[in-house]
Formats: C-alpha cells, sequence, structure tokens
C-alpha cells in the first residue's frame, strides 16, 4: 500500500514499554519509530504516574521524618509549603527525563511521529499528527500520516476508570488531576476521600496528609492494599492511623454530589456511616482500563477481550504473529517494569531471536511510609493455591540500622517451598523496602535457598542485611550482630 514511511518496527505507544521496545530494536540494527500522541516519551509512568508520585512522595517523607526528629531532641518549627514551588519540583524532574529519553530516541535514530495511532490494515498504522503542550492534553492539526510496518508493537497502555455517577467538578479529582496539586482558594484541602484503597491511592493520600489533609478511603474489598500480606499490611495501618479519620473497608461509593460548600459522598457497607460526607477533595482511584479498543486493532485482526485486554503468547505475540503487544494493555499486573521486561522480549523477536518472558515473579511496592513491597508467592496466595511453605521473619526491632533510624517497626519476611527449601517468596515492610526487594526477586530467579541469602555477607548495619538475617532465622543461626 501507500505509505509516508516504512519501518521495521512500528511501536503504538511511548510509555516505559513503548520506548524500551523501541530502543531494543534499534540497537538490534532495526528502522523504529514510536507513535505517541503527547510531545513527551514516558507515557503514564514518567508523565503522571510512578515518577511524579515519588517526587512529591520524598519530599511528604522528609517532612515526615523531620517530625520524628523531635524525639531525639532535634526540632524544627512547622514546614512552610510553597505549593507552587513544590509542583514546579516535580516538573523539573519529569523533564529533566523525558528530555532524557529524547535524546536517547535521537541517539538511536528512532523516529518519533506525534499523532493518534490507528491500525487500518495488517501492516499500516495511520497517524492523526497532534499538538500537545500537556501529558493527556492533545488535539488533532488535521494532518494524517501512515506508516507501513513489517512488525508492530501495541503499547497503548491504559486509562483512569471513571465511575459513571460522578459528577465534573474540579473539586475531584484522578490521579493526574491529584499530582497536579490544585489548591481552592488558595488553600489545599482539608479533607479529603480515596476512593479504591489500592497503591495510587494510598500513594496520593500519603502526599496531601502530610501536606495537611484528614483522610477517609474507602474500598470494596476487605482490606488495603491488595495483593501484599495482612501482617505486612497491618504494620502500615498501625503507622499510618493517624492520617485517617474513617477507613471503611466492604464499602462501596453509591453517590456523589457536588455542592458549593464541598463534595457531599454516600456510602454503603460495614462501616459507611448514614449521613452523606463531605469532602474538599475526592480523589478517585478505582483502578485502571486497557486502551486495546481505542488503536484500530481490530483492522489489522488483532484479538480484543471484552474488558480491551489484547492477549499475547510468552514471545508477547498476538494472535497476528507480526503484532506483539505489551505493558498495561496485556493484562495485569498493571506496573512499569513489567511493561519494560515485556517490550524487550518483543524487540528480541523484532529483530529474529527467540526470547521469551519467563520471569518467575514480578515484585510489588507500595510507596507509602512505611514502604510496603512483596514479590512471588505470599501467604494469601499459598493458601489459597494449596502450596506448602515455610516462612521465617526477621523484625527490625533487632536491626541494628533500623532502630537507629529510629524506624524499627518493619520486618523481612521470606517465603520457601516447603519440599525444596528454596525461596518463592517474599515481603518487606519499612522504610526502603522498596529499593530492598530487588534481593529476593534475584533470589528467587537464582533458585537460592536460606543457605545461599543467609551466608551470603551483607554489609553492616544496613536494612538490607535484615534479608540475611531473615535467612538465618529459617537456617536456626542466632543472628547476633546488632
Ligand atoms: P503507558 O505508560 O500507559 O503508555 C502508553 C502510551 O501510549 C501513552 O503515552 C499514550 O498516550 C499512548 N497511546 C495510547 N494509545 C495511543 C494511540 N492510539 N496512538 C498514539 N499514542 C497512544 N508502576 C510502577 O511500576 N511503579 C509505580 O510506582 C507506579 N506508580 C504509578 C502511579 C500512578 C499515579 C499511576 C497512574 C500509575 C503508576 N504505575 C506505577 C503504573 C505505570 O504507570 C504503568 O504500569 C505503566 O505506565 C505502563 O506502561 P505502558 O508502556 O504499558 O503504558
Amino acid at each position: 500500500g501507500s505509505a509516508d514511511a516504512e519501518y521495521d518496527v512500528v511501536v503504538l505507544g511511548g510509555g516505559p514499554g513503548g520506548y524500551s521496545a523501541a530502543f531494543a530494536a534499534a540497537d538490534e540494527g532495526l528502522k523504529v519509530a514510536i507513535v505517541e500522541q503527547y510531545s513527551t516519551l514516558g507515557g503514564v509512568c514518567l508523565n503522571v504516574g510512578c515518577i511524579p508520585s515519588k517526587a512529591l512522595l520524598h519530599n511528604a517523607a522528609v517532612i515526615d521524618e523531620v517530625k520524628h526528629l523531635a524525639a531525639n531532641g532535634i526540632k524544627y518549627p512547622e514546614p512552610e509549603i510553597d505549593i507552587d514551588q513544590l509542583r514546579g519540583y516535580k516538573e523539573k524532574v519529569i523533564g529533566k527525563l523525558t528530555g532524557g529519553l529524547a535524546g536517547m530516541a535521537k541517539a538511536r535514530k528512532v523516529d518519533l511521529i506525534q499523532g493518534f495511532g490507528k491500525f487500518v490494515g495488517a501492516n499500516h498504522i495511520e497517524v492523526a499528527l497532534t499538538e500537545s503542550t500537556q501529558y493527556e492534553h492533545a488535539s488533532e492539526t488535521g494532518a494524517k500520516k501512515t506508516v507501513q510496518f513489517k512488525n508492530a508493537i501495541i503499547a497503548v497502555g491504559s486509562r483512569v476508570v471513571n465511575l459513571p455517577f460522578i459528577p465534573k467538578d474540579p473539586r475531584i479529582v484522578d490521579s493526574t488531576g491529584a499530582l497536579e496539586l490544585r489548591t481552592q482558594n488558595g488553600k489545599l484541602p482539608e479533607k479529603m476521600l480515596v476512593i479504591g484503597g489500592g497503591i495510587i491511592g494510598l500513594e496520593m493520600g500519603t502526599v496531601y496528609s502530610t501536606l495537611g489533609a484528614r483522610l477517609d478511603v474507602v474500598e470494596m474489598m476487605d482490606g488495603l492494599m491488595q495483593g501484599a500480606d495482612r501482617d505486612l499490611v497491618k504494620v502500615w495501618e498501625k503507622m499510618n492511623a493517624h492520617r485517617f479519620d474513617n477507613i471503611m473497608t466492604n464499602t462501596k461509593t453509591v453517590a456523589v454530589e457536588a455542592k458549593e460548600d464541598g463534595i457531599y459522598v454516600t456510602f454503603e457497607g460495614e462501616k459507611a456511616p448514614k449521613e452523606p460526607q463531605k469532602y474538599d477533595l475526592v480523589l478517585v482511584a478505582a483502578g485502571r482500563a486497557p486502551n486495546g479498543k481505542l488503536c484500530g486493532a481490530e483492522n489489522a485482526g488483532v484479538a480484543v477481550t471484552e474488558r480491551g485486554f489484547i492477549e499475547v503468547d510468552k514471545q508477547q505475540r498476538t494472535n497476528v504473529p507480526h503484532i506483539y503487544a505489551i505493558g498495561d494493555v496485556v493484562g495485569q499486573p498493571m506496573l512499569a517494569h513489567k511493561a519494560v521486561h515485556e517490550g524487550h522480549v518483543a524487540a528480541e523477536n523484532c529483530a529474529g531471536h527467540k526470547a521469551y518472558f519467563d520471569a518467575r515473579v514480578i515484585p510489588g511496592v507500595a510507596y507509602t511510609d512505611p514502604e510496603v513491597a512483596w514479590v512471588g508467592v505470599t501467604e494469601e496466595i499459598a493458601k489459597r493455591d494449596g502450596i506448602k511453605i515455610t516462612k521465617s521473619v526477621f523484625p527490625w526491632a533487632a536491626s541494628g540500622r533500623a532502630i537507629a533510624n529510629g524506624r524499627d517497626e518493619g520486618f523481612t519476611k521470606l517465603i520457601f517451598d516447603a519440599e525444596t527449601g528454596r525461596i518463592i517468596g517474599g515481603g518487606i515492610v519499612g522504610t526502603h523496602a522498596g529499593d530492598m526487594i530487588g534481593e529476593i526477586c534475584l533470589a528467587i530467579e537464582m533458585g537460592c535457598d536460606a543457605e545461599d541469602i543467609g551466608k551470603t555477607i551483607h554489609p553492616h548495619p544496613t536494612l538490607g542485611e535484615s534479608i540475611g538475617m531473615a535467612a538465618e532465622v529459617a537456617l536456626g543461626v542466632c543472628t547476633d550482630l546488632p
């Protein structure tokens, strides 16, 4: 067919999955283009997700940490918060990283085509070119461009799920809106509702709480932070109880009304108050939906599920062998590191290698304070699937470093296959848990047993040492370091 340009690989979507795939394919010597509707690479993760949330959480954690110091004789006055400057810091962080990605694309001669792409056949994508000055805001210029490809990688990601009964109001936001730190009459919200007690909602709730808001959270399931073992979550809950007025689990949000003096929300369930509750800010963080139905995939013969997911095999291939899919659009867990890994697999296959997604485990982290991190078989999964496990726990109350830091509430847990003795899972709750869980991931991938981990010399005194000590607990060794 007629096309304005021809590529070995066209990647649809410039998020962490898409740009990783594109860069890897270019490194293989392939001619590559990325089609992205907004003006920056990085997708949700970099522009309105992982990175901006962590930029804000870092500042919140420092404010909270400083409060802890009062007990050590170091007292600061209440922080003076310039919200515009804080927002500016977050924007600067994003700018540094999107700038870096643009440079990496250029260095690899990856063409960036800015526009909304739709498959118009098995080897063609038509792009409606766009102008965009802000992520999640774009307008079509009217110009179109058709690109031809040998291989395509669908990396269109996911979007916020909007609840149908929620009215449009600036005081009701999704995660993107929450990251904007808007003020009302020059003030940050004093009372905030988080709808959805998952990682995204609790991370943003943490930020607003540290900046002065009282929190309510409503969750349909029987507990917050689904996926993590309850013993980990309990520690987080205890340390964060002061932020919340009301934690409503097993509860549904049934009505939301925007009035002049606030947003009134009605709940139904176990711990639901009878009367509608009034909030200054409502964050809807009730999940994300895949974008598979919004890219004309059917025109290329690619099967999309009812919910908008695109199914793939272990090589990331869709039902159409030269079209791959990666990232949030192929399924749970919707996490950036999973998208990147899948992107590399797809790129290698485009280059003619045989690559497979064979990661044993994908870690999950809530970057709250303390952080909660888990990977592989949890106790919940073991119970559900009848996997025989042994576990060993090292409480941070016995960690010299955690005590020195004044943060010894955490613990490190390792989960072993009861028959083989190999590690199959783990969880950490405590400061920096997310930075440490990688060692447990590696141990699982390498098929380590308690001896491998326990006899590895960890630096003392560190929080990471708690992983070695948990293994020593499993070996029955008395840990005498602190
Ligand atoms: P996306 O990042 O969604 O990127 C897809 C891109 O494709 C978008 O830029 C979109 O504009 C573009 N696109 C879609 N359709 C088209 C089309 N037809 N034409 C042109 N362009 C198109 N994950 C973590 O691992 N760690 C975290 O700490 C974390 N924090 C998060 C915090 C928040 C607030 C949110 C919302 C998410 C967070 N996530 C986190 C999840 C993470 O952002 C996603 O898993 C990740 O971005 C998925 O990458 P992706 O490449 O699949 O898609």
